[in-house]
């Protein structure tokens, strides 16, 4: 979508109320003010245990509708109460993204028995026993559904591998075998072989799956009128079937059905390689751009923010990149953990909210807050997103003569009166400042930072430059909010423009 913002609504550390889509449908309103215009919404599938965040997929069907797992809900709500809420966002042209974990399952209903090997967890193409029959949970009958909407079980053959508890304690990996049994070879080459991830790993080469799975797309895409998906873990999937289940899902009916894929590698060859691999049919998260920032937020002074964009997919191929910051992964204490520096966070945000390139993706933590601990970027976010509005558009041009200094200019365009920007960026430890030109049509403007970070304001000289102060470690954004309405007029600005009255007002 055309300078769209996506939010990731939903941290790893939400409470179990039952509460998410119910507030998510209160928040519709809200977001719109924002500027939010998609909102990536966690796994809303029955998951192996209520608390669980919906990673580990046990019915896919089971949208919190069925008696299964402990009860009818999921972490989040029940299928009605998420159904109220997408109404209620459409209400509002925001746009509904599914997180779809198709790599594994979690939670069987029994214990069946097949023949297996176990295979070296470092490298999962080395064998390490001899095939022998084991036990493992890979049977699901989903009891309490009796059916509905699909008749379709699971069984030991639709799987590849499977993780059995060690009784001395881990966990080991086998790997189911059987005619046409082996892993996914379009998997990423890590560990030998990454299909496995965890669970029951789905045989994504086996014909009743692809079926099924096809099946559940398009199903899951109508019954709660989604308009895209988030695609977990593909890292782990067979890229040839993530490449059919897009075609069939954005069918002819729905061309402009969206989709992003979570491959989680910092290194933009496979990346690309991924993008080739699957006819350019999904964007990716720019996974390399968050390590970017996140390396900058660990280095202070000594980052050259030259290297900001450094090997990043929105430099490469940025219709194809959804910029972030930080996720559900990489927050403190999760999987991936890997979150971006405090100070250098409003920086980041800056940079995927004000450039031209990427589709934008602002987490739920950042903006709310992580558990019951408050965000302190609220206002900022709030801030950036209006700025994004109202005056981050058109042409840009970097400037990028200094190591601790990344400058933006953005020209502005006729659909916007009064846009254009100019951004600072600094991870110097002293303040610092630019000279940028914003373009002679801006010649005798007065400009003022509408973070608040820098009071006063900067004219535009008569060949549109101006030198555009930035405090140390931290950013400004220079507009001319007279253009734009009273709102982004700071406080300072407002009290220097009431004039002392003259005489006091004689009492009456
Ligand atoms: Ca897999």
């Amino acid at each position: 979508m055309k300078n769209g913002v996506m939010m990731q609504y939903f941290e790893w550390n939400l409470p179990n109320d039952g509460r998410l889509w119910k507030k998510l449908k209160e928040d519709a309103a809200t977001l719109h003010r924002l500027g939010i215009t998609a909102v990536w919404i966690p796994p809303a599938c029955k998951a192996a245990e209520q608390q669980n965040q919906g990673y580990a997929a046990y019915d896919l069907f089971d949208l919190g509708e069925f008696e299964q797992k402990g009860s009818v809900r999921t972490k989040y709500g029940t299928k009605a109460e998420l159904i109220d809420a997408i109404g209620e966002l459409h209400k509002y042209q925001i746009s509904v993204y599914l997180d779809v974990v198709l790599n594994h399952k979690i939670g069987a209903d029994r214990k069946e028995k097949f023949a297996a090997v176990e295979v070296d967890p470092e490298n999962r193409m080395a064998d390490i026993s001899v095939p022998s029959e084991i036990a493992g949970w890979t049977q699901f009958d989903f009891p309490g559904r009796k059916g509905m909407y699909s008749p379709f079980t699971w069984h030991s053959h639709h799987f590849t591998g499977i993780e059995v508890e060690d009784p001395a304690g881990g966990k080991r990996i086998y790997r189911i075998t059987g005619e046409n049994k082996h892993w996914s070879q379009d998997v990423d080459p890590e560990k030998g072989n990454f299909d496995f991830l965890m669970g029951a790993d789905i045989d994504h080469k086996h014909p009743e799956v692809i079926a099924e799975l096809n099946c559940w797309g398009h199903w899951v895409a109508k019954e709660l009128h989604l308009d895209g998906m988030r695609l977990d873990a593909i890292k782990h999937i067979s890229s040839t079937f993530v490449h059919q289940f897009i075609d069939q899902v954005r069918n002819d009916e729905t061309p402009n059905f969206y989709f992003v894929g979570e491959y989680w590698k910092a290194d933009l060859p496979t990346l690309e390689n991924y993008l080739k691999a699957v006819d350019y049919s999904t964007d990716l998260f720019d996974v390399p751009l968050h390590y970017n920032f996140h390396e900058a937020s660990t280095s202070g002074e000594e980052y050259d923010l030259r290297d900001l964009y450094a090997n990043t997919l929105v430099a490469s191929s940025p219709s194809h990149a959804v910029t972030f910051v930080d996720n559900h992964d990489s927050q403190q204490g999760s999987s991936l953990e890997s979150e971006v520096g405090r100070w250098f966070k409003p920086l980041a945000y800056a940079l995927i909210l004000l450039r031209k390139d990427g589709y934008p993706c602002l987490f739920y933590g950042d903006y709310y807050g992580i558990g019951h601990q408050e965000s302190s970027q609220k206002n900022l976010l709030k801030t950036l997103l209006k700025a994004r509005r109202k005056f981050a558009h058109g042409e840009e041009k970097t400037y990028q003569s200094h190591p601790n200094l990344f400058g933006l200019v953005r020209f502005g365009d006729s659909e916007h009166p009064g846009s254009g920007l100019a951004m600072l960026l600094s991870n110097s430890d002293t303040n610092m400042s630019l000279v940028m030109n914003v373009g002679v049509q801006k010649a005798g403007q007065t400009w003022i930072d509408v973070t608040g970070s820098v009071k006063g304001s900067v004219q535009i000289e008569k060949d549109g430059s101006a030198e555009f102060p930035v405090p140390a470690r931290s950013l400004s954004v220079w507009a001319n909010p007279r253009k734009a309405g009273k709102s982004f007029i700071c406080l300072s600005e407002i009290l220097k423009r009431i004039k002392p009255r003259a005489k006091p007002i004689a009492k009456r």
